[in-house]
């Protein structure tokens, strides 16, 4: 099937050509026909399936035809994150080049002012974050009842960073009548129960199973300890292979201690978090999309369905605690048909966390040879005898009734849900979008414990057993560390004194 198969305008098609795409992706091939023809379509995509066009592209067909009014949109695309915001606004701008079509970015951490004059003048497409729509709304500066297209994009991300009430909210001031497009790579209950809610008699359309890892990409897990985990990294990184990664921390904070270790270390690293201001996460990414920045130290938020094209490493400097956000972070390689290495690093109070995503991938992750790795003696002296899965038989007793993960160390405290949610990023990026801060109560994340986030364990113990195939070059070899991890801990605790 082409593209011109599809019932799209020429203007879209021109556009679509200069891209150099020929064929459409599964989800466009679906979608786009039953778009054009005004039905409501539930798309269970997740990023990398060409999704975004599937909806960007016949909206700019549709919307081609009338004319905007002041303040009010005639259509509306919500997404979950600033930067994914920003990606539908660069695709509106890139497939509706022959189209005279005004857009409007509402996101936080850009002035309300810039943003109002284009409502102020009226937009054809309105890409926003729900808690910064809601602002605007609620200064009466923009009304949603001309909507004739809604889009939600990234349901369940939504629903993990606590947005349902908003978009519940948003939805009551929109028209009755509308075509809405609904997108989530999962379809956990309580989005199952929006679907029922917002779409009325929708085509359903599902592209890949949301476990799915793609074919391209190369997994190895490796095997280390809590403290020597920076020198593994440092060691990989140090090959020629790792052209530029992106680094995968669970906590905000610890995104910036390791920016912070490895350009002490000499290394082109930049930072990406929620914390951080819009201005400073839009250069950081810039530099790492044109290559000035090689190493992108991120959280799972802020990285969240990143589109760029090119990167030959992710690594998991953390297990992530949720077994889907394995398969989000590693598909940010091995895109456009290139092939991509995804490195996980694992402690051996991972082992859960490890086979919750072996679980959900359907397979083990290979493992590299421990002796290979050659972790240094002094900063990890059990790591070559361990695996992932077992704990010495202390900590499991501490685990109690509790029924946790007995971790005993200084991380602890961040793991109960309150402390979690204070740290998040989600809620660092959920309280920016309003323009009061406001803090995320634990009660308002549910859905991640309900959906086997850190709440489920698995059932049985089983070991996880690495393949150690296919195990790249880059991770046998041994190579000389530019620096060691003591002497800039040391210096990051000079620094921190000074501060
Ligand atoms: P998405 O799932 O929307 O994040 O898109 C993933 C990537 O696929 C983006 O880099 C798109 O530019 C690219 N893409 C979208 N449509 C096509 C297509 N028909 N053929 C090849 N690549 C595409």
């Amino acid at each position: 099937m082409t593209f011109d198969e599809l019932g799209l305008a020429p203007e879209v098609l021109k556009a679509v050509a200069e891209t150099g795409y020929t064929v459409p992706t599964p989800i466009q091939a679906q979608a786009i026909p039953h778009v054009l023809a005004g039905r409501d379509v539930l798309g269970i995509a997740q990023t990398g399936t060409g999704k975004t066009a599937s909806f960007t592209l016949p909206m700019i067909d549709k919307l081609s035809r009338g004319r905007a009014k002041a303040r009010m949109p005639r259509s509306l695309i919500l997404e979950p994150t600033r930067e994914l915001a920003a990606q539908v606004a660069e695709n509106f701008e890139t497939y509706g080049k022959y189209n005279k079509l005004s857009m409007a970015l509402l996101i936080g951490g850009v002035s309300f002012g810039d943003q109002e004059k284009k409502l102020d003048r009226g937009v054809d497409v309105l890409i926003a974050t729900p808690g910064r729509l809601l602002d605007h709304c609620g200064r009466g500066k923009v009304l949603l009842t001309g909507v004739q297209i809604f889009v939600i994009d990234e349901a369940d991300r939504m629903l993990d960073m606590g947005f349902i009430p908003d978009i519940e909210e948003i939805c009551k001031k929109l028209p009755f009548t509308r075509q809405t497009l609904f997108f989530s790579a999962t379809m956990p209950p309580e989005i199952q129960r929006l679907t029922d809610t917002f779409l009325h008699n929708p085509e359903r359309i599902e592209v890949a199973r949301p476990s799915s890892t793609g074919a391209t990409i190369t997994q190895v897990l490796v095997k280390t300890t809590r403290d020597g985990k920076r020198d593994v990294l440092q060691r990989m990184i140090e090959e020629d292979n790792v052209k530029n990664a992106i680094i995968f921390c669970n906590r905000k904070r610890d995104v910036s201690v390791l920016e912070r270790a490895l350009s002490k270390s000499g290394l082109s690293a930049g930072a990406i978090h929620g914390d951080l201001d819009q201005s400073t996460r839009t250069k950081t990414l810039d530099g790492f999309r044109k290559g000035t920045i090689r190493l992108l130290v991120a959280s799972d938020v802020a990285a969240r369905g990143l589109d760029i094209p090119d990167v030959s490493h992710v690594f998991n400097y953390d297990v992530p605690s949720h077994a889907e956000d394995y398969v989000h972070r590693i598909g940010r390689t091995g895109r456009a048909g290139k092939s991509g290495t995804a490195v996980t690093l694992a402690t051996r109070e991972d082992g859960k966390y490890l086979a919750a995503i072996e679980k959900l991938i359907g397979n083990p992750i290979p493992a590299a040879k421990e002796e290979a790795l050659a972790v240094p003696q002094e900063a990890a002296p059990e790591a070559s005898a361990e695996t992932c899965d077992e704990e010495p038989k202390e900590e499991k007793r501490s685990r109690g009734r509790r029924g946790g993960r007995g971790r005993k160390d200084k991380t602890e405290a961040a793991e109960t849900p309150k402390a979690e949610a204070a740290d998040s990023d989600a809620a660092a990026e959920r309280s920016e979008e309003h323009t009061q801060p406001e803090p995320v109560k634990a009660e308002e994340r549910p859905a991640r414990r309900e959906r086997g986030g850190r709440g489920r364990e698995r059932d049985d113990d089983r070991p996880v057993v690495g393949l150690g195939d296919h195990v790249p070059a880059f991770i046998l070899r041994a190579v000389k560390l530019p620096k060691k991890t003591k002497d800039i801990d040391e210096e990051l605790e000079a620094e921190a004194e000074d501060a």
